[in-house]
């Protein structure tokens, strides 16, 4: 069932493909190292869909405890990170927005993990900062 609510993405390669049913309930760019060193890149954003709401419907993805509480997924073909899992957010996956088909239509919110957050990169376009988590809620 495919309806033109539905929001779609995958990896690079293709070979795994995913659906959600419904937009983002968050989005934000995470400078945390974890996330900074399994992409390569100096941050990593990041879409939170319903779990309940999203599937992989092509291809699954390979798994990854990159902590004891967090699983990450990645395409075993062509390595694309693709969703986060945590044991203190059952409800929630996380997605990499940029292997959104249309990564433009869902900008970040704030920043996350600027604690973490290189001292070349550069945050310009006056988001909130935590210095944590959202949820943590200390702010830059
Ligand atoms: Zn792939
Ligand atoms: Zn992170």
């Amino acid at each position: 069932m495919q309806s033109n609510t539905d929001i779609e993405g995958g990896c690079f390669c293709g070979a795994v493909r995913y659906r959600a049913i419904s937009a983002p309930i968050g989005s934000m760019v995470c400078h945390c190292q974890t996330c900074r060193q399994v992409s390569g890149a100096p941050a990593v954003p990041w879409v939170t869909f319903m779990k309940g709401h999203f599937a992989f419907v092509t291809g699954q993805p390979e798994t990854l405890h990159s902590s004891q509480n967090v699983v990450r997924t990645f395409c075993s073909n062509c390595g694309t990170p693709l969703s986060y899992t945590s044991t203190a957010f059952p409800d929630e996956v996380d997605i990499t927005t940029c292997t959104l088909d249309e990564p433009n239509a869902y900008p970040p919110t704030h920043h996350s993990w600027t604690s973490h957050r290189l001292s070349w990169t550069r945050i310009d376009d006056g988001l909130p900062r935590y210095i944590r988590s959202k949820q943590d809620g200390e702010e830059e």
